[in-house]
């Protein structure tokens, strides 16, 4: 392919919208406009990436040179700018989405249940209100969360401990479809708005978090406003239709396969299952392969594995000879990206580094006198003169 072809168009400035290096340095290397989307550069690459992605299905990721994390069904990058948070082992490699993650409860001393007291608790609508006002933890108290089934409009009790935040992902693969309760909805059970809790609820499908059951004397609304009660229990008090893990996953929490502290990521997802986000997967290429320059894409993630430059010489037809070298290379099977701009070599040295190809080869009229052409790696400083007979064997044992 030709420079010209794919009409480049590179930028010397980062644009003001970049939030990270990698799509900073795809809009000045001309793969993405500042809108984000794909110029011809980056439609080709896509293009590229697809094919690759078909031929080796299980070793894609390592193959273009991307630390992934993930599981069976799902495959992530993290980035700080990335809009889906997962919880990540950094021992086992246990990742999932935070909204679903498993962890390890760490239940509170086994304790002797004592007698319920009702307590008046006014203005306490909080766990945080509440829990100041008796002065203790908040992992001594429960929080209650109403909704009603889409489907059948049966009012759902969620009942989990003070110091955790419900998972409605996890709620939902439990009962399916919800909704907020209307106030109405919680009247006609017996649910006290801000002061409730499942003792004495009429028509209520009650679901508690697995930790409450080992959990003893915690303070749960009266379902009376201005009033908690004191030293509720599971099962003596109340129970449940379901008991199952309800609650999120925080950063520090325990692994449930392996006990060492979980840590929650930002990521990008980049496959589910077989079917990948190549757009996500061009800002993880570029995000890991560039340095001050530009980009420094892997063999085989870039379609471009050689930056061909002909500088024009006094006396020489560089052009034609470089022209030369391109149809030899591709013949080869070598991909080539050249530059057959009227542009000075410094100019096209700097795309060349922006671009990011594996290798750049420059011809020029001082080494083809002696029957050689130069050779540059994109991510080594120094290149290197290779005789002109010989520069197919050495790209391809480069590349290999
Ligand atoms: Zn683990």
């Amino acid at each position: 392919m030709k420079y010209r072809e794919l009409s480049i168009q590179t930028q010397r400035e980062a644009p003001n919208n970049a939030r990270t290096e990698g799509f900073s340095f795809l809009v000045r290397a001309a793969y993405l406009t500042r809108d984000n989307v794909p110029t011809r550069l980056g439609e080709w690459m896509l293009h590229h990436l697809r094919k690759l992605a078909d031929k080796s299905v299980n070793s894609f990721f390592s193959n273009v040179g991307l630390q992934t994390i993930g599981n069976n069904s799902e495959t992530f990058f993290p980035i700080p700018s990335g809009s889906i948070e997962v919880a990540h082992c950094p021992s086992c490699k246990y990742t999932e989405r935070i909204e679903l993650a498993r962890f390890e409860k760490t239940p509170l001393p086994q304790e002797i249940p004592l007698s319920l007291e009702k307590v008046f608790t006014p203005e306490c609508h909080t766990i945080e209100l509440l829990a100041n006002f008796l002065g203790i933890p908040k992992e001594k108290t429960a929080k209650a969360l109403m909704y009603t089934h889409v489907s059948d409009n049966k009012f759902i009790f969620v009942f989990v401990r003070g110091d955790m935040q419900l998972s409605e992902a996890k709620l939902n693969q439990h009962v399916g479809s919800i909704r907020p309760a209307t106030a109405e909805e919680m009247e006609r059970s017996g649910a006290a708005a801000s002061y409730a809790s499942p003792i004495g609820l009429k028509d209520a499908f009650i679901v508690v978090d697995d930790l409450i059951p080992q959990s003893q004397n915690l303070v749960a609304g009266a379902n009376e406003t201005g009033y908690h009660l004191k030293n509720t229990n599971y099962e003596r008090d109340y129970s449940a239709d379901i008991v199952e893990d309800l609650v999120q996953a925080k950063a520090g929490d325990a692994c449930s396969n392996c006990g060492n502290p979980l840590s929650v990521l930002s990521t990008l997802n980049l496959a589910t299952r077989k079917e990948y986000d190549f757009e996500n997967i061009l800002l993880a290429l570029a995000e890991t392969h560039h340095d001050s320059k530009g980009l420094t894409l892997p063999h085989p993630a870039t379609p471009f594995d050689v930056y061909l430059i002909q500088v024009p010489g006094k006396e020489m037809d560089t052009r034609a000879k470089a022209e030369e070298i391109y149809n030899t290379l591709q013949n080869a099977g070598i991909t080539v990206l050249f530059d057959d701009r009227d542009e000075r070599a410094g100019v096209k040295f700097n795309d060349a580094d922006l671009i990011g190809c594996p290798l750049r080869v420059t011809v020029g009229e001082k080494n083809l006198k002696e029957g050689m052409v130069e050779l540059k790696l994109r991510k080594e400083k120094e290149n290197q003169l290779v005789p002109l007979d010989n520069i197919t064997e050495k790209i391809k044992s480069i590349l290999k």
